[in-house]
């Protein structure tokens, strides 16, 4: 049977990921699509989710690709109804939130998805596996990128909630997280913010592991030409870069992976949620998130020039 799914939030990533990965995989039908201002051809569409769960009863899961500040709220409805959820990141606009719907989930047996989906980049397994039996000695994270160019015209990135250039950041955590065999903490962090916006445009993390090694991470909206979203994790038997958001590794500058490209990040997310509704079971980590939360709260604040979107 096809899991019949409703998208709610058709934007930039429904159109450019979801949509297509749902349309390519007969594991799924997009039945329905939930956007104040938006509607997708051949599908039945819908001003708000409460307008489609009441007109298409029958929906097996819902798919939120809305901005973060609207997530909890859509979650909450749906797994209230009865439906499967899957998450886009970042999971919600406050840690509290995604700790509630997981308990939501769990309560009535529903998927919980909470997606992160540079963890479903070509590179991450090879990177795990390789570090898996090494031996840490430093980390840096440098994820530099056109805020203009990746992000046109979306106010709700610099409004409070928005994250600002921890939109992209928390990818970088979120691969992180993944493939570290040990945990981390920020220990300090600097975050700058346009004088006349709410979030941050430029952030630097100092973070260590649980066994003491220090771990730098750059961000920056500001970044013209070359774009960068690398992490290098220098052990003592080899360097270790992936590269391009989690789709490239080498390990001292020899290629691992072949496969450069994002394009299999979205269908292989659907393909775990298919297998999760299955098996009637959650997958949540908010650890990039907290580590996110923790930067705001432990960071130094710096107003820098104003940002026009
Ligand atoms: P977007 O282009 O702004 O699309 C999001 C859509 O959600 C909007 O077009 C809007 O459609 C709807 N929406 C509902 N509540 C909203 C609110 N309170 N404020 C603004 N829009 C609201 O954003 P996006 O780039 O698709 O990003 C959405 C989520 O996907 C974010 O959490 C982001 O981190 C994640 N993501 C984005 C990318 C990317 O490349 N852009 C990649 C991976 C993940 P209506 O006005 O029609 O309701």
């Amino acid at each position: 049977m096809r899991l019949r799914v409703g998208l709610v939030g058709i934007g930039k990533i429904a159109r450019d990921q979801h949509i297509p990965a749902l349309k390519a995989d007969s594991r799924f039908e997009l039945v329905a699509c939930a956007s104040r201002n938006a509607t997708v051809d051949g599908t039945a569409n819908f001003p708000d989710l409460e307008a489609m769960l009441a007109a298409v009863p029958d929906l097996h899961c819902i798919s939120i690709c809305t901005p973060p500040q609207a997530h909890f709220d859509a979650a909450l409805t749906a797994l209230r109804a009865g439906k499967h959820v899957m998450l886009e990141k970042p999971p919600a606009a406050t840690t509290r939130q995604i700790a509630l719907l997981a308990d939501e989930a769990a309560r009535r047996g529903r998927t919980l998805f909470q997606t992160w989906h540079s963890r479903f980049a070509a590179g991450v397994d090879a990177a795990r596996e390789f570090l898996r039996t090494r031996q840490l000695v430093s980390g840096k994270i440098i994820w530099k990128e056109d805020v203009h160019h990746w992000h046109p015209g979306q106010r709700w990135i610099w409004e409070p909630g928005g994250f600002g250039v921890f939109d992209p950041g928390i990818n970088a955590l979120s691969l992180l997280t993944e493939i570290l065999p040990k945990e981390v903490c920020v220990e300090a962090a600097v975050l700058e913010f346009p004088e006349n916006q709410q979030s941050p445009i430029a952030a630097n993390l100092r973070m260590r592991t649980e066994d003491g090694v220090e771990i730098g991470a750059e961000f920056d909206f500001r970044q013209k030409g070359e774009q960068s979203w690398d992490i290098v994790l220098t052990t003592t038997s080899g360097v270790l870069k992936l590269a391009g958001g989690g789709a490239s590794v080498s390990i001292d500058g020899k290629a691992v992976t072949a496969d450069a490209s994002m394009a299999g990040e979205y269908p292989r997310l659907y393909e775990r949620f298919a297998s999760l509704c299955k098996a009637g079971k959650s997958e949540v980590d908010w650890r990039p998130f907290q580590l996110v939360a923790d930067a705001f709260l432990i960071g130094e604040r710096r107003i820098v020039a104003p940002h026009e979107i």
